[in-house]
């Protein structure tokens, strides 16, 4: 890449795509940002924003899923099964790469913001981060010694199962495929169709505080019990809710009752690049597309 092209990086999400463009994941020069319609529209119309950009040396796409990252793949940067209508099957990586005759990189949203707030943000000086999302769906990636986790395919671990406390076991979770998994109890929708507002609307002394932490503390719990992680990272709308993030620390910690061999070198922490987590991510794929 000459020091004229600009990396280009999209966010996209189910409601909207966030598109920018820089010389460097951390130095964004422009950003625009577009609803998520139809996939023809909303494709053209980022393709011809970032053409109207300047020289553009790779992009970088941290997409919602589910999506295809098997690089063996015929369908490697697909959408593959959302329920989003006209999304299945969108060959996102592969329109992008033709439209501006440029790499493309590829990986989920959540992977992408993991990326950003391990390189630039809250874990910085760490070795092993993860990044979770608790917002319209729950969602998450981790990474170990500088390379994101791709098993068989990418992790979903906003579908955990949770212990259910036996005074809160009726309310059945939304999730369409599991009901009360962790996405079906925590996600802002899950907490609107139990209490009928959004976590920070509940009075302080609302016992929906301290169900949610319980189940968040529970996912920390896991992760640092299933990979002794050094950094989590707790970000999305249902976090922004006063209180919560010292809610799911203590719980954590009550949790974990000093088991953990790792004991206080396990943090719990709000993303260090605020909103800009899942974007900086996509300029960082677009560097390592450009780097093959
Ligand atoms: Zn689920």
């Amino acid at each position: 890449m000459s020091s004229t092209q600009l990396l280009a990086g999209i966010e996209a999400g189910g409601t909207k795509f966030v598109l920018a463009v820089g010389p460097s994941p951390a130095a964004i020069t422009a950003r625009y940002v577009i609803p998520t319609g139809q996939p023809a529209q909303t494709l053209a119309e980022a393709s011809a924003w970032f053409a109207a950009q300047g020289p553009i040396g790779a992009i970088g796409i941290a997409s919602f899923g589910p999506v295809e990252l098997d690089p063996a793949s015929p369908r490697w940067g697909f959408i593959t099964n959302t329920p989003k209508p006209g999304w299945a099957d969108c060959d996102l990586a592969g329109h992008f790469g033709r439209s501006l005759g440029v790499p493309a990189g590829f990986d989920t949203d959540v992977n992408g913001a993991a990326l950003a707030e391990y390189r630039l943000g809250a874990g910085v000086g760490s070795a092993s981060l993860a990044y979770v999302t608790v917002g319209t769906g729950v969602g998450g990636g981790l990474i170990f010694d500088g390379q994101l986790v791709h098993g068989a395919a990418h992790a979903e671990i906003g579908h955990l199962l949770p212990r259910r406390p036996v005074d809160d076991a009726a309310f059945p979770g939304i999730c369409p495929h599991h009901g009360d998994c962790l996405e079906g109890l925590v996600c802002g929708p899950a907490i609107i169709a139990r209490w009928g507002q959004p976590l920070s609307s509940l009075p302080a002394n609302h016992p929906g505080h301290a169900i949610i932490a319980d189940y968040l503390a529970q996912l920390c719990h896991t992760l640092i019990a299933a990979t002794a992680v050094e950094i989590i990272v707790l970000g999305g709308g249902v976090m922004k809710t006063p209180g919560l993030m010292e809610r799911v620390r203590d719980r954590t910690a009550a949790l974990g009752n000093a088991y953990f061999p790792g004991t206080g070198r396990h943090r719990i922490l709000p993303p260090a690049l605020a909103d800009n987590s899942g974007i900086s991510g996509a300029l960082m794929l677009a560097q390592l597309a450009m780097r093959g």
